[in-house]
C-alpha cells in the first residue's frame, strides 16, 4: 500500500479533489491497515500542510451557519482564495444522524471548484471525530486551500475541540438580545475571537443592533484570549449579504495582527503538543480497556466502586496492576 499512499500524496498536492476526498475517507477509517496508511500519508504531507488560515465557525442550530458559510465562502473565493469546509458534529457520533452533515447544504459553494465541503465523520467518540477532522484539515492544507473552516454545532464540547485546532474562533449568534445572552454559556463566549450577530435584516435589524451592544458589554467581563486583540462584535445578514465582506476583513486583520506577533505560531505549537498528549492518552486508554485481564475484571471492580465498597483509587490501581502485569 505504501506506493499508493505516495501516489495519493502526489495527487493531493497537485490539487486533485477526488484524491483529497479518498484520503479523508482513509483517515476516517477505523481499520488497522487503513490507519497505518493514513499515518504514512499524513507524514508524507506534513511538510505541505500548515499554510491555511484555520477558522472555527460555531453557533446553535438555526442561527444561520450554512447560510453564512455559503456567503462568506463566496467572498473568500471572489477575493481570489480557496476554501475548505469541514465539520465536527456531536450528533454524528451517536447514531450517524447529523445536525450539520446533510447534502443539500451550501449548494452554491459546493458547485465552485475553489471550494471543498465535507460533512462530519460519523460514529465513534466525539474525541475521535475531532481527531479525524483535524487530520482532514491537514490534508486540505496540503491540497493548497487558503482557508479551512471547521464548522461546529454550538451545543457543547465540540466547540472546545474546534477551538483547539484552529487559529480563530468565530461565534455566530442570533439577534435575541438579553434573553439570548442568558442562554449563552460563558465558556463559549470565552472561546470567541470574533462575534457576529446574524440575521440583522428586516424586522430583526434593530434587535440585532441592541444585541451587539449587549454582547459588547458582556465581553468586558471576560478576560481577553490575547493582549493583541480585543474581540469585535458586529452585526451581519448572511441572507442578504450584509456585513459579510466586512466580517472577512476583520478575519484578515486578525490573521495579520496575530501572525505578526507570532501568536498563531504559538497557538499552533501548543495545540500540536496537546494533540500528541491526547493521542497518547487515547491509545493507552483503548489498549487498557481492550486488555483481556482488564476486560474480565472491569465489570466486577466497577460494581464495587458504584456500591461504595471499593475506593475509586484502589479500584484504578488494581485494574492498572492487572494491565501492567499482562503487558
Ligand atoms: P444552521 O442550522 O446554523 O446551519 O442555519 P441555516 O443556515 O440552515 O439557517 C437556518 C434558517 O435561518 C434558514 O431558514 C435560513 O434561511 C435562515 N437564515 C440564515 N441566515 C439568515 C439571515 O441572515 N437573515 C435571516 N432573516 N434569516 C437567515
Amino acid at each position: 500500500m505504501r506506493s499508493s499512499t505516495a501516489e495519493l500524496a502526489v495527487a493531493i498536492t497537485a490539487g486533485d479533489r477526488r484524491a483529497l476526498a479518498r484520503a479523508i475517507t482513509l483517515v476516517e477509517s477505523t481499520r488497522d491497515e487503513h490507519r497505518d496508511d493514513a499515518l504514512d500519508l499524513l507524514e508524507r504531507l506534513a511538510p505541505k500542510s500548515g499554510g491555511a488560515l484555520r477558522l472555527a465557525i460555531s453557533g446553535t442550530p438555526g442561527v444561520g451557519k450554512s447560510t453564512f458559510i455559503e456567503m462568506f465562502g463566496t467572498h473568500v473565493i471572489n477575493g481570489g482564495q480557496s476554501i475548505a469546509v469541514l465539520a465536527i458534529d456531536p450528533s454524528s457520533t451517536l447514531s450517524g444522524g447529523s445536525i450539520l452533515g446533510d447534502k443539500t447544504r451550501m449548494e452554491t459553494l459546493t458547485r465552485r471548484p475553489e471550494a471543498f465541503i465535507r460533512p462530519s465523520p460519523s460514529g465513534g467518540t466525539l474525541g475521535g471525530v475531532a481527531a479525524r477532522t483535524r487530520e482532514a484539515m491537514l490534508l486540505c492544507e496540503a491540497a493548497g486551500f487558503d482557508v479551512v473552516v471547521v464548522e461546529t454545532v454550538g451545543v457543547g464540547q465540540s466547540e472546545t475541540m474546534a477551538a483547539q485546532m484552529t487559529d480563530m474562533f468565530v461565534l455566530l449568534l442570533a439577534p435575541g438580545g438579553g434573553d439570548e445572552l442568558q442562554g449563552i454559556k460563558r465558556g463559549i463566549m470565552e472561546l470567541a475571537d470574533f462575534i457576529l450577530v446574524n440575521k440583522a435584516d428586516g424586522d430583526l435589524k434593530t434587535v440585532a443592533a441592541r444585541a451587539v451592544a449587549e454582547y459588547r458589554m458582556a465581553l468586558q467581563l471576560i478576560r481577553p484570549r490575547s493582549e493583541h486583540w480585543s474581540v469585535p462584535v458586529a452585526a451581519c445578514s448572511a441572507l442578504i449579504d450584509e456585513g459579510i465582506g466586512e466580517g472577512l476583513r476583520v478575519i484578515q486583520d486578525y490573521e495579520s495582527i496575530m501572525r505578526s506577533h507570532g501568536e498563531i505560531a504559538r497557538r499552533r505549537s501548543s495545540q500540536a503538543k496537546a494533540w500528541m498528549d491526547t493521542e497518547i492518552n487515547d491509545v493507552l486508554g483503548d489498549k487498557f480497556r481492550d486488555d483481556p485481564s482488564v476486560k474480565k475484571n472491569l465489570a466486577r471492580i466497577e460494581a464495587s466502586v458504584l456500591d461504595g465498597s471499593l475506593p475509586p483509587t484502589t479500584a484504578a490501581q488494581r485494574l492498572l496492576n492487572l494491565f501492567f502485569k499482562a503487558t
